[in-house]
Order: C-alpha cells, then structure tokens, then sequence
C-alpha cells in the first residue's frame, strides 16, 4: 500500500556527470519496496508534480535513489544535504516479477539503477549495461558485488565495448541460459532489446520510464499502448512483459 513520508536524508553523493545518490532513512517504504517499483518525490514547494524516480536500493531501512539532474525537480533534489528532510509517496508500480533461475538484467544509462536491486534480489544475475561514456558510467562496483558478469558497453567506447547495449545481450543469450531478460532505459534500447531476447525465445520484462503527472493512476499523462490498450505506466507498470507493449 503507497503511503506519503516524511524521511530524513542520511546520505546525499555525486556519483557521475549530473548523478547523484541519495539515501533516506525509511523503515516502513523499504519494508514493502519490490525492485523495480518507483518512488514520486516532492521536489521542493514551488512544483506541484511530484517526481517519479526507480529504487534503486533498499538496505534494511534504508532507500536510495539514484537520479540525473534533468530541469528543476532533479536540480532541487541535487542539492539535497544530509540531514534534511524529503517527502516521499511510494512505493508504487508492479516492480519486476520474480524468477527462480538465473536473470539477465539489463540497464541504459540511468535506467542502470533499478536494476542494482532487481539483479539483488534475484537468485542468480548476470548484468549488461550501457552508457553513453564513461563519465556517466554508475554502480558498476555495485552491480559486480550482486551478479556473476557485468558486460559494460559504451557509445563512444570511452567504457567497455563500443557499441549499444543490445549487442552483448545477444551475445550473453548466446552464451548461456537465461529464465528472463529484466530491462531499463530509453525506449529505443528497450525496443532492440526486446526483439534480442524475443529471437531467443527469452520472457523479457522491460521497465517502462513514460513522463508522468500524479503517479497514481488518477491521470493520463503516462499512458503507454500495451496490447493495443492504453495502459498507465504508474499503476500497470512500469514493468511490463516486453512482448506486449506495442513499440
Ligand atoms: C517510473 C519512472 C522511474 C524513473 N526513475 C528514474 C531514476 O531512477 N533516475 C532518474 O534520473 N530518472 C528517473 N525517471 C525520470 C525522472 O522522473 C525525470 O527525469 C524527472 O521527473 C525530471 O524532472 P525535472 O523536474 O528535473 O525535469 P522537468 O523539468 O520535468 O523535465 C526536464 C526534461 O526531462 C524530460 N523528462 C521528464 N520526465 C521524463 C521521464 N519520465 N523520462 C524521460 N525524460 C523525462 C523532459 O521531457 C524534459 O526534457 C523515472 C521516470 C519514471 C516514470
């Protein structure tokens, strides 16, 4: 059940170019929060939208989000210091579903963070990520702790192999046995990477990061056609199984 909280920062860090981390202590939200689900953030008192930002971590009672500084919401948050207070409603969405077996998590740029705590909280993960440089490269100590390989492709080959991301998730389904590919990033990497894993007959499940107004389900600004309906990206998703959104 979503509630609205009042939690204190116990950690705010630049990680890269324009990210940064923060960390809140939250016992209650880090109770329910499933990888995958989102938190909406109240990003000072001059925006009335709250902001819809992934899990990116939950430690016991602590819940970090990981963010890029995009316009004035994330600027806000970006000078978040310890000790201040920030208000948050969650957690809210699906999240992704649980696998027995061995996952293959997959992340673009900043939709790199969920995926830290889907590859986590699976039995087994082995992970490809993509960045567009090594500047904006993120939680690749972390992802090494949590999964057996970390693949790291690059746009300008600055990191890892040149190239987008899809290509060594080819080659990952190629090499071994996955019960699921799980995904997060910018549409056109989720689109490649869906037809990859549809070609090796892989159930992919792809996180889905529309603009989005109430977070709630109360309006219609994320709406996203799945199955030919139009299905809200905050109540129905974001996760959804990849073969079922129509790209
Ligand atoms: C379910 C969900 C999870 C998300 N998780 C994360 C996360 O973990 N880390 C993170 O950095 N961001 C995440 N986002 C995106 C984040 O919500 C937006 O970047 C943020 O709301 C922008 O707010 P702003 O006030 O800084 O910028 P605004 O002034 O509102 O917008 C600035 C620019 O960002 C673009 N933008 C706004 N919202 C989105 C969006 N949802 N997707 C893509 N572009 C957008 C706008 O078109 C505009 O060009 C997530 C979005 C959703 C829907």
């Amino acid at each position: 059940m979503p509630m609205t909280l009042n939690c204190p920062v116990t950690e705010a860090q630049w990680l890269a170019e324009d990210i940064f981390s923060i960390t809140v202590d939250a016992p209650k939200l880090a109770q329910q929060a499933k990888p995958g689900q989102f938190v909406n953030i109240k990003c000072g008192e001059g925006l009335l939208l709250r902001r819809p930002i992934s899990i990116c971590s939950v430690e016991g009672d602590a819940l970090t989000v990981v963010f890029q500084v995009k316009g004035e919401g994330t600027r806000w948050l970006s000078q978040c210091q310890t000790g201040e207070m920030l208000d948050l409603l969650g957690p809210l969405g699906n999240g992704f579903p649980h696998f027995p077996g061995r996952v293959l998590v997959v992340g673009g740029g900043i939709g790199v963070p969920p995926m830290y705590d889907t590859a986590k909280s699976a039995t087994s993960a082995d992970a490809c990520v993509g960045f567009r440089s090594e500047k904006q490269a993120i939680l690749l100590d972390e992802l090494k702790a949590v999964c057996g390989s970390v693949a790291v492709a690059s746009d300008d080959g600055s990191i890892g192999r040149r190239g987008f991301v899809d290509a060594l998730v080819k080659e990952s389904l190629a090499a071994q046995t996955y019960d699921a590919v799980l995904a997060c990033g910018p549409r056109p990497m989720l689109k490649s990477v869906a037809a990859v894993a549809a070609s090796a007959n892989v159930p992919c499940y792809v996180s889905m990061e529309e603009r989005m107004g109430c977070g709630v389900g109360a309006c219609l600004v994320c709406a996203c056609s799945v199955g030919g309906h139009y299905r809200h990206v905050c109540k129905d998703g974001p996760v959804f199984a990849a073969g079922e959104v129509d790209w």
